[in-house]
């Protein structure tokens, strides 16, 4: 083994590691304030409820635990053991060439998805429904399942071919073009993504409530938002949780309401929650999102073009110089740095949800955007008593408690 295999296995071990300690932490934190509900909440949240939702978010970063353990352990028999086997199994029906590469990276992707379903269905059937989120059935978890397969295939084949293609006929600067390449693709699955591919798993409808419509176009239009963008989505086939978001651009942007998020709240919190979605419409969220996953990619791309060189990660690990595998080992041992860079991430997004807040309080005042938390956090049996670190973490929106005193106009 060379040295630089050795750090890239010791990061896998490390970033394993890191991930195990920080959900014992949050474990231990929500188990601590189990009995007592935050001053700020107790008007509004039980105690039973409060006791609940540690309970499920204990059972929930246990599962974890097994996760972060089951994937770190798969990432290094990958690099270590199974890649040789694959090669020579892909290599024994494929004769060398493009699609010896392609082929390999998608036996790889659908290994990997078989090896990540019992975590998948132990979450679903275990945990969810234990809780009483699920309503999906076995036969509707696995129609799901091979959906999002095939489509994956369907985009992934052609991409990798092209990647592949670049490579052989411009071995110094095929990185540049594919990853201009990406961005391209990028930007068209956002833009047809909320039309084209989020109805293939879900049911999209305007909005019914005639009075409710009505509330909701006035805050639209002086949004200056085309009311045409609402739409709620039959969330209830899967899940009983409840959320709404903001997608695409352009003609195809949309603000989604899941149904069950319809059927809990207030009229006065829904606008909060239409407000806070028009807040990240407004203040250029999506665009600013995909401005840094530009700049991510650029580097990354960077990276792949190392990679997939003459001495990159093949020769690192021993393995025969084939493109494909190059690409897998180089995904495989991104995810260290990725956890790494995860804080960042996180807070950048952090950011644009008090942005969105303070922009919400703006249009329709602060009480009902708080009681819409407070209710959503209660529904969904989210704690209002996360570890600060783990929150650093792994929390894309800030914790309740937070948001709800910066509302306030606390901090
Ligand atoms: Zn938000």
């Amino acid at each position: 083994m060379t040295n630089l295999a050795a750090v890239i296995c010791v990061s896998i071990i490390l970033s394993a590691a890191l991930g195990v300690y920080l959900r014992l932490r949050q474990i231990d934190w929500v188990a601590r304030n189990r009995l007592t509900v935050p001053a700020d909440f107790f008007r509004a949240v039980t105690l039973e409820e409060h006791r609940c939702a540690a309970d499920y978010n204990v059972a929930k970063t246990r599962l974890s635990i097994v996760a972060t353990i089951y994937d770190g352990a798969t990432s290094l028999l990958w690099l270590l053991v199974w890649l040789s086997p694959l090669y020579w199994a892909v290599g024994s029906f494929i004769e060398p060439g493009l699609t010896r590469s392609v082929a390999l990276v998608l036996a790889f992707g659908f290994l990997s998805a078989v090896l990540q379903l019992p975590l998948d269905l132990g979450e679903t059937f275990w945990l969810e429904a234990r809780f009483g989120f699920n309503r999906q059935t076995f036969g509707g978890f696995f129609a799901d399942w091979l959906k999002g397969g095939a489509l994956e295939f369907a985009v992934a084949t052609p991409l990798l071919y092209a990647a592949f293609a670049l490579l052989r006929e411009a071995p110094d600067r095929w990185w540049l073009y594919a990853y201009v390449g990406f961005m391209v693709f990028i930007l068209a699955i956002t833009a047809i993504y909320p039309t084209f591919i989020a109805p293939l798993f879900n049911k999209f409808s305007p909005l019914p409530n005639e009075a409710m419509r009505e509330r909701l176009e006035t805050l639209l239009k002086k949004c200056g938002f085309e009311s045409r963008g609402l739409f709620v989505m039959d969330a209830s086939r899967r899940s009983s949780r409840g959320n709404a978001y903001f997608t695409g651009f352009g003609k195809a942007k949309r603000i989604v309401f899941y149904d069950t998020l319809l059927a809990r709240h207030t009229p006065e919190e829904i606008e909060s929650i239409l407000a806070h979605e028009l807040g990240h419409f407004k203040l250029g969220h999506v665009r600013q999102m995909l401005v840094l996953s530009a700049a991510i990619a650029f580097v990354g791309f960077a990276a792949l073009r190392w990679a997939l060189g003459d001495t990159g990660l093949t020769f690192v690990f021993g393995l025969p110089n084939e493109p494909g595998l190059a690409l897998i080992a180089a995904l495989l041992a991104k995810d260290p740095v990725i956890h790494i860079l995860s804080p960042l991430l996180s807070w950048r997004s952090r950011r644009a949800e008090f942005e969105a807040d303070d922009f919400a309080k703006s249009m329709v005042g602060e009480e009902p955007m708080i009681s819409a938390l407070t209710r959503l956090t209660r529904d969904n049996l989210a704690t209002l008593t996360p570890d600060r670190i783990y929150a650093l973490f792994y929390y894309s929106h800030p914790p309740v408690p937070l948001r709800v005193a910066h509302l306030r106009g606390a901090d």
